[in-house]
């Protein structure tokens, strides 16, 4: 029999019915002899609205205390979860991020696992129960609680099942596995049998939810056997796998991500030398801001324009820095764009294809849709177009490359 960590997102576990069909759900495959422990999310909306109570008070949280306000979420689910499982007469125990010994590093709203102790956890897996955690959790090194980001909960699962050595890491959503893009935007989107790390994780950084980027990392680093299932329906799922051992039936392109959640700056007449580039993006990391796109467009008369993408939260911020720089970075202006999206086809098949990049942009050009910036890796090519052209540029890219269709029903 095996050992099987298995989570449930804020819609799987979002009323009372649903947390006692996960507990029905989860004594299943107790009673037939697995060891299981189950990771949980906050109820859906919980943690939204605990987030607006804090800006009620602090427009910028205090970190520190957003981590003690949010991660209470999880805590109502754990215990109304193990309630359940008593209901129905399966033993089950609760516990808090930090009550296993979750241990993270102290970067509040952000942090990362480093090490969890699990022999409490195994402890009582030998004495035939249940054990709930709550995702999303830790404490740092001093006993402050801390969290792991928006949607890390897949993390904490993923972190568990590695430390416990799982047999396999289930994440149960509101989907029945990945899909060639987001099935709520394309209706002909199709789940995928299985899909490679490399390709889950461009996928996840690109923008899609479904799962949290650093719980694929950890997944491929750790090797854990990954599966994203519906919390709804049986099925086998999506199997995120470390090599694909059926090349002959790979697309060559897997995916579409996309976000919204970019803005555009850019910085025009920048000193066309050695240094400049270097400068702006220095004084954007020194405040901890990530950069994504990057595009630089040099002109004529020794002075260039150069754009790049960062989070939307993050704009102010950067606008900000970048304005009152400007006069000492020699750059004639500095505007932004909040209104732009991210596109992302990803593929490992692309490495052994040319003219992947030519398809897409006849895709988009065919709508009419302009491409503000590109930037590519082997597998996998990403542009920046007008918001309002998102949904049209998804549905046309997905039908240009036929991924409705199996593998061997392409053309392309
Ligand atoms: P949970 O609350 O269970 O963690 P999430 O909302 O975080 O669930 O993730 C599931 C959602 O991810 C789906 O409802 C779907 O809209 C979205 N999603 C985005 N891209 C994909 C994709 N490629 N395949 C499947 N779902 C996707
Ligand atoms: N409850 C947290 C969130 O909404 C963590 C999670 O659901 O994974 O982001
Ligand atoms: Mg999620």
């Amino acid at each position: 029999m095996s050992l099987l960590v298995q989570k449930f997102g804020g819609t799987s576990v979002g009323s009372v019915e649903r947390i006692k069909a996960v507990a029905e759900k989860v004594a299943g495959f107790h009673r037939d002899g697995h060891d299981v422990v189950v990771v949980v999310s906050a109820m859906s909306g919980e943690t939204n609205r605990l987030i607006g109570l804090a800006q009620q008070i602090q427009e910028q949280a205090d970190p520190r205390e957003y981590d003690v306000l949010v991660s209470t979420g999880e805590q109502v689910t754990i215990a109304l979860l193990c309630m359940a499982f008593k209901a129905i007469g399966c033993d089950a125990r609760s516990y808090t991020g930090g009550q296993v010994c979750i241990l993270t590093d102290d970067k509040h709203t952000k942090a990362r696992i480093q090490e969890i102790d699990d022999s409490r956890i195994r402890a009582d897996l030998s004495a035939g129960r249940v054990v709930v955690v709550a995702g999303f959790q830790g404490n740092d090194a001093d006993g402050n609680i801390t969290t792991l980001g928006r949607g890390g909960s897949d993390t904490s699962a993923v972190a568990i099942a590695a430390a416990l050595k799982a047999d396999e890491c289930q994440i149960y959503t509101d989907v029945d596995g990945v899909y060639t893009t987001d099935p709520r935007l394309v209706e002909d989107a199709r789940r995928l049998e299985r899909i490679t790390f490399e390709e889950m994780l461009e996928m996840a950084s690109q923008g899609s939810k479904v799962l949290q980027i650093r719980a694929v990392e950890f997944a491929g680093k750790y090797k854990v056997p990954l599966r994203v299932l519906s919390s709804f329906e049986d099925g086998p799922g999506t199997l995120i796998s470390l090599e694909d051992d059926n090349q002959m039936e790979k697309p060559v392109v897997s995916g579409i991500a996309f976000n919204r959640d970019e803005a555009k700056i850019t910085l025009k007449g920048v000193p066309d030398r050695p240094g400049s580039a270097s400068n702006i993006l220095g004084l954007v990391a020194g405040a901890n801001i990530e950069v994504d796109v990057i595009v630089q467009n040099v002109g004529h008369e020794g002075s260039s324009d150069f754009s790049f993408t960062v989070h939307r939260n993050d704009l102010k911020s950067a606008m900000d820095l970048l304005l009152s720089a400007r006069e000492n970075l020699g750059v004639a202006e500095v505007i932004c764009d909040d209104g732009i999206a991210k596109i992302a086809l990803v593929g490992v098949g692309m490495r052994s294809h040319a003219g992947v990049a030519a398809l897409m942009f006849k895709a988009l050009g065919d709508e009419g849709i302009n491409i503000h910036m590109i930037s590519t890796s082997e597998i996998k090519i990403t542009v920046i177009i007008d918001e309002k052209y998102l949904e049209l540029a998804v549905r046309s890219v997905h039908a240009a490359f036929e991924m409705e269709k199996e593998p061997e029903e392409q053309v392309s």
